[in-house]
């Protein structure tokens, strides 16, 4: 019998400018991962760099709302002025593929995917310093003083909410926080609930 393990949904938040997309990237370069990266779609413009259908699908606000209306996300949320959504098709069926599926989305989309997949596993990244994050969001460049000061509003308000997650995970270095994250993964692999009913299942067999 093929112990064929579904893969987890692993929701991945933390303050802009906490590095959220470089740890990402670290753990797609980890050995043996089965990661699949959730592609969200949104309504904000495109950073210099970023490409459609790989960053983002970038729609019109008309669009966003069709789909919303539609049913077609498993969350959406409006962050400073923008929409931003996973959309719902692919994930199950990746899921059910043994993949594990990362969606790197903020607060109140996390909270949704809390409610919806009882299952997931909530990863709230944090700095090892507040004034790191400061630092990376006007180092990037790409967003006005008056955006950027809305983001750090919005990152002190996410902060409170971090105690809704299941795992607080320090990004002081990228390569230890993809450390971090791989080892709660696993450890949720192995978690009773997870995989009793699979051996039970072998037991049956004999
Ligand atoms: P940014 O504009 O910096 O790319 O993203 C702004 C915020 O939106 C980040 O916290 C990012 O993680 C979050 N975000 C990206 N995609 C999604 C999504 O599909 N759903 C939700 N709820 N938030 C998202």
């Amino acid at each position: 019998m093929k112990l064929n393990e579904r893969g987890l949904l692993v929701v991945l938040s933390g303050p802009s400018g906490v590095g959220k997309g470089t740890v990402r990237k670290a753990l797609f370069n980890m050995p043996e991962q089965n990661f699949v990266y959730s592609v969200s779609m949104t309504t904000r413009a495109k950073r210099p760099g970023e490409i459609d259908g790989v960053d983002y699908y970038f729609v019109s606000r008309e669009e966003f709302e069709k789909r919303i209306r539609e049913g077609k996300f498993l969350e959406y949320a409006e962050f400073v002025g923008n929409y931003y959504g996973t959309p719902l098709d692919k994930v199950e069926e990746q899921l059910q593929d043994g993949k594990e599926v990362i969606l790197e989305i903020e607060v109140e989309g996390a909270l949704q995917v809390r409610n919806k997949v009882k299952d997931a596993v909530l990863i709230f990244l944090v700095p090892p310093k507040k004034e790191a994050l400061y630092t990376r969001l006007r180092s990037r460049g790409t967003e006005s003083e008056e955006v950027i000061k809305e983001r750090i509003q919005k990152a002190n308000r996410e902060f409170k909410l971090a105690y809704k997650y299941d795992y607080i995970v320090v990004n002081d270095e990228v390569v230890n926080a993809a450390d971090r994250i791989m080892a709660i993964i696993r450890a949720e692999h192995a978690k009773t609930e997870r995989s009793i009913h699979k051996y039970m299942k072998l037991i049956d067999e004999d």
